[in-house]
């Protein structure tokens, strides 16, 4: 049985499996259709209160309140993009901590991109989510509660879910594959495992267990530099794990899964962005299945780190092109509306946050 615990005590009902739900009913007591109509309340209504569930007894709504917590995220802060309609959002937990997602459209529907983490202890020296370490893992409820709360607000469907914000989901490993089972289960939200895409900064083991859970999601792997000893520069993970080895744990699992791959590279003005580079990097991969992302790195200011030109991206892309290997360039969406990639979380945590820390 699911041993996750709010932070008063109480159990998870939001991360708890349909089966999970069932046995906790039975336990109370009541019929298994109320397993059911309990369930879609919490995943399909996306109820914010158990006194919301109307279809359920005033009785049981008590059991449940007093046995349960429905983990519900507060809106702290959105803001509206209005080059691009994206929406990021800052959500407080029960604990006062604060996480940050983001709401983009694209022509095959909308995204979500959520945190798997409250800060992270990675380290990647251009990453602003990891300046702080680590606070806590995020409980599977607290990820699917991002995409509850956004869908609940802009009444539209989510289509996809990209496990790229703050945090190394590898690093919370089983909270992520709990949560990806639940956001694609048919009696929920239903999203289809193929449109969910988890992220990862290269953690060898967590990669070759990820392949063998059966789920049909998308790799994508932060590689960053073409070589170790670059991506030592940037990445401490690199110390850990040789990239021979990464790039294998992903063949592993494009083996077991059948699902190409995505290689992220963010571009880093005189680091990791020449033409020898390219080049380096179309002989790393041109065995693998997957193709390139390129991202523009975003300045964090605590860094020294700033964008490569538009012209070298370019060229970056033609020689990588030019050598096979097929190339997207990340569009930086919703700029206007405050840095990306952790960047609004930890500018509110200087301003507001310690108010909203006090008040919560
Ligand atoms: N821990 C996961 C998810 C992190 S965020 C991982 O490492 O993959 C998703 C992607 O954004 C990663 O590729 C990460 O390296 C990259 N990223 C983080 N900060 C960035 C920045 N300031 N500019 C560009 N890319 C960044």
């Amino acid at each position: 049985m699911l041993d996750l615990k709010d932070c008063h005590g109480r159990k998870d009902i939001k991360s708890m499996s349909y089966e999970e739900v069932t046995e906790e009913m039975a336990a109370l007591g009541e019929k298994s259709f109320r397993a059911k109509q309990l369930y879609d309340w919490i995943h399909v209504k996306l109820a914010e209160r158990f006194d919301d569930m109307s279809s359920l007894s005033k009785e049981l709504r008590q059991k449940l309140k007093e046995n349960y917590s429905l983990t519900c995220l507060k809106l702290a802060e959105e803001r509206v993009s209005r080059t691009d309609g994206t929406r990021k959002y800052l959500f407080g937990l029960e604990d006062g901590n604060i996480i940050e997602s983001v709401w983009m459209q694209y022509h095959h529907g909308n995204s979500v991109c959520i945190s798997s983490q409250v800060g992270c202890r990675m380290g990647c020296r251009f990453c602003a989510s990891t300046l702080d370490g680590l606070e806590r893992n995020l409980r599977p409820s607290e990820m699917l509660d991002q995409i509850y709360r956004i869908q609940a607000m802009t009444g539209e469907r989510i289509s996809n879910v990209v496990v790229m914000g703050a945090g190394e989901p590898m690093d919370n490993y089983d909270n992520v594959v709990r949560f990806l089972r639940l956001i694609s289960h048919k009696g929920g939200l239903n999203i289809s495992q193929r449109n969910l895409t988890v992220s990862t900064c290269g953690i060898v083991p967590g990669i070759r267990r990820f392949a063998e859970e059966g789920l049909q999601a998308t790799l994508a792997l932060s590689l960053h530099a073409p070589n170790d000893e670059v991506r030592r520069t940037l990445m401490p993970v690199a110390n850990s794990y040789r990239l021979k080895e990464v790039l294998e744990a992903c063949r592993y699992y494009f083996e077991k899964t059948g699902r190409r791959l995505t290689f992220e590279y963010s571009l880093v003005q005189g680091v990791n962005d020449n033409l020898e580079e390219a080049r380096a990097l179309a002989e790393l991969i041109k065995d693998q299945h997957g193709h390139v992302n390129l991202i523009p790195v975003n300045p964090v200011k605590e860094r020294p780190y700033i964008q490569s030109s538009q012209k070298t991206i370019s060229r970056f892309k033609n020689l990588l092109e030019k050598n096979g290997i097929n190339v997207t360039i990340r569009r930086e969406m919703g700029r206007d509306i405050g840095g990306a990639c952790g960047q609004l979380r930890k500018s509110y945590m200087e301003g507001e946050g310690e108010t909203w820390k006090r008040m919560h």
